[in-house]
């Protein structure tokens, strides 16, 4: 890049540098980020550049048009960054290295911020103060999700998509996403691997279909739900005998129909060889099993 013109430099607007091995010119890169004046996406994935390589090579660099950041910085070399790209809307951070104090974020404004993924508390710092209406929580114990939840409830934003990572056994969660969140149009719950297959039978708030599906109608404009869940669950979802029984009863079947609900995309058997996403989408008041997906994937997670 050093080597081509300031024409090449002004007209790239999208840069992504992910390095898993060492990186051994930071100067560089900084060199490199400096010259691209009209950046409008950056990606800096840098597995294992330290503390103050993060520092040396962010100083005091700024873009003015910048509105998406993807990174896995510390969360305070991140904010002094954030603070000044007020333009930012699209933000994904990952873990905080101040665990067990505020995250660095907490109180910072960005106007722009429309679409948020990270850990769970930094999260909650973010949502806050800013116009989020899409959030990814990662890693969330259940009392950070109820603090996210009932901050979610208090503030002006009317957010419409969350994917939140859940412990299988805490079966509130879906009613407190209802309470603090009643605008969802689509919600993605995956479940933590916390249980070991000799556990896998655990209890799950999902199996009891109808007082989920009670709760799911809750979310009035929720058109897509997804779950991700480490059980093995052909014999609930896939009998053919039973056939959808246990999605007709969170989608409100034809007697009590969601009011929204169109599609339910259900991850079962995650990180075994049974692996597989289903997707069930309603077609004619009837819910039907439209694609099965063995090869699982996130991106066909969507
Ligand atoms: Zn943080």
């Amino acid at each position: 890049m050093l080597r081509h013109g300031r024409k090449v430099a002004d007209a790239t607007i999208s840069f992504h540098v992910v390095l898993d091995k060492p990186i051994m010119q930071v100067a560089t890169l900084r060199a490199c980020l400096q010259r691209l004046r009209n950046l409008e996406d950056l990606q800096l994935s840098l597995r294992h550049l330290k503390h103050s390589g993060w520092r040396r090579l962010l100083r005091n660099i700024c873009f003015t048009r910048l509105d998406l950041f993807y990174s896995n910085a510390p969360h305070d070399v991140i904010s002094q960054f954030l603070w000044s790209h007020s333009r930012i809307a699209f933000l994904r951070i990952e873990e905080c290295v101040k665990a067990g104090r505020s995250c660095p974020l907490d109180g910072g404004q960005l106007p722009e911020l429309c679409d948020v993924s990270a850990p769970v508390g930094c999260v909650l710092s973010l949502v806050k103060n800013n116009p989020v209406s899409r959030v990814t929580a990662q890693q969330g114990a259940p009392l950070i999700i109820t603090a996210l939840m009932s901050s979610l409830a208090s503030t002006t934003t009317n957010l419409t998509v969350l994917e939140l990572d859940v412990n299988p056994s805490d079966f509130d969660v879906l009613g407190r996403i209802v309470r603090a969140a009643p605008a969802l149009t689509a919600l993605k719950l995956l479940e933590t691997q916390t249980f070991k297959s000799r556990r896998s039978h655990q209890r799950r708030a999902w199996k009891d279909g109808k007082s989920w599906g009670k709760t799911l109608r809750g979310l009035t404009h929720l058109q897509h739900f997804a779950l991700r869940t480490s059980l093995y669950t052909p014999a609930i979802f896939c009998n053919i005998g039973s056939g959808a029984y246990l999605i007709e009863q969170w989608g409100g079947g034809k007697v009590r129909p969601h009011p929204a609900l169109q599609r339910i995309l259900l991850w079962h058997s995650f990180g075994t060889i049974h692996s597989c996403i289903s997707v069930w989408e309603l077609l004619q008041s009837t819910w039907r099993r439209s694609n099965d997906f063995h090869d699982a994937v996130p991106s066909l997670f969507v």
